[in-house]
């Protein structure tokens, strides 16, 4: 399949329609009309945007064009690697000039936290939709600036929630907005790992703005709102440090936190940097439950419900994700769990609001 969409890609169409059976050549032609190719570039070259750029080599409606990086060596291996012509290429220091490239639809920002807010702000300048990594920024204030950047360019902004287009974790979704599962009044999210490197960004709070629950305490807020379907009202929070060394002022290492939702539903989570093999979604119901584990690793997802297992086969998540957002980009697409703007804001409020349970010991409402 793979190499057939490879060969698709590079045949002259006239040769194409030639030696395809009518059928298929038939179909081929009206495909090719019909949909077109997001161009993206992506900015901050590092582990996840590389796990990115391989996926998007199976992508259908979304192609890498071009990068944008504070490391020349990098920008030379990456062209070569996968064919970017240098006039798509850019430093941090001339994003500005993306705004003449029309080859270029929409920038992925994949750097550090707290630069996502800057390096949105120059992309939205520059004209280009934004698809920006979580945390979309470092608390909802940088966030609605973002928002606000965006919508006065007159570009789109998305957040790079993967998971919000895995199939098992939408079927699940589609499952309790059924009522399959009855009135869902609990959800128990479990995200941590152990963190290496103590010199490493994530631990630096000027560019991580936090630490366990900016990075992967985020995956358990995210999934206790899709996976109930509400808004939380309240947020209590308890945090514990085991090593303040590695884990300095304004790096949270482990936080337990709880939310409050308008139906009575409560989820109770928990976010930390010092335990493995924590990836784990529990959703329990009147009639019925559903349990992911791993919930949010890069899969394959695995899932069951009390009717029994979900069989919805594994595809690299990125791969969906960047097809999905093309459509929502360049179709207008409308996803069943969205990932706009507010959608990232919406996570950052209740983010600072456990930032400030935890200082003030207290339960903090929220606008739901
Ligand atoms: P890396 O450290 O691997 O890469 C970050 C890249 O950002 C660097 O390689 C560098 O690229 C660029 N950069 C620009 N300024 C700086 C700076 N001052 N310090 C360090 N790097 C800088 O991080 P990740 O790729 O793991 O994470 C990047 C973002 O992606 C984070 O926001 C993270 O939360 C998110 N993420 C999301 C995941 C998901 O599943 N959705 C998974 C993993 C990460 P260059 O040299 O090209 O400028």
């Amino acid at each position: 399949m793979k190499n057939r969409r490879k060969f698709l890609q590079t045949a002259g169409l006239s040769t194409l329609a030639l030696s395809l059976p009518w059928s298929e050549s038939l179909a081929y032609l009206s495909s090719s009309k019909e949909e077109k190719v997001l161009r993206v570039a992506l900015m901050g070259l590092g582990s996840y945007a590389s796990r990115v750029a391989e996926a998007m080599k199976d992508c259908r409606r979304a192609k890498l064009v071009g990068v944008i990086s504070g490391t020349p060596s990098k920008i030379a291996q990456w062209q070569q690697k996968y064919g970017l012509e240098a006039k798509n290429c850019y430093s941090y220091d001339t994003v500005h000039l993306l705004k003449e490239n029309k080859d270029i639809d929409a920038v992925y920002v994949i750097t550090p936290n707290a630069l996502h807010k800057p390096h949105a702000l120059a992309v939205a300048t520059a004209g280009k939709h934004v698809i920006c990594e979580k945390p979309m920024a470092i608390n909802a204030d940088e966030g609605r600036e973002i928002v606000a950047a965006c919508t006065a360019a007159g570009v789109q902004l998305l957040v790079g929630y993967r998971m919000h287009f895995e199939a098992n974790t939408l079927e699940i979704v589609k499952k309790q907005r059924a009522g399959e599962f009855g009135k869902t009044l609990f959800f128990q999210g479990l995200s941590g790992f152990i963190i290496g490197n103590p010199s490493q960004w994530r631990l630096n709070r000027a560019l991580s703005g936090g630490g366990a629950m900016m990075d992967i305490g985020i995956y358990s807020i995210n999934g206790a709102r899709y996976m109930l379907g509400e808004e939380p009202v309240w947020v209590t929070a308890q945090e514990e440090k085991t090593d303040p060394v590695k884990f300095g002022e304004g790096i949270d290492e482990t936080i337990t936190f709880q939310l409050g939702f308008p139906s009575g539903a409560i989820a109770s989570c928990l976010s930390t940097y010092s335990l493995n093999h924590l990836d784990k979604f529990f959703l329990s119901g009147s009639k019925g439950f559903a349990e992911m584990q791993p919930s949010t690793g890069y899969g394959p997802i695995k899932a069951w419900t009390h009717a029994g297992p979900l069989d919805k086969p594994h595809v690299t998540h990125q791969t969906t994700q960047m097809d999905e957002m093309a459509s929502i980009l360049l179709d207008g697409k409308t996803p069943f769990l969205p990932v706009n703007g507010e959608e990232g804001v919406k996570d950052l409020q209740i983010i600072d609001a456990i930032y400030e349970a935890v200082r003030t010991g207290k339960k903090i409402m929220l606008p739901g």
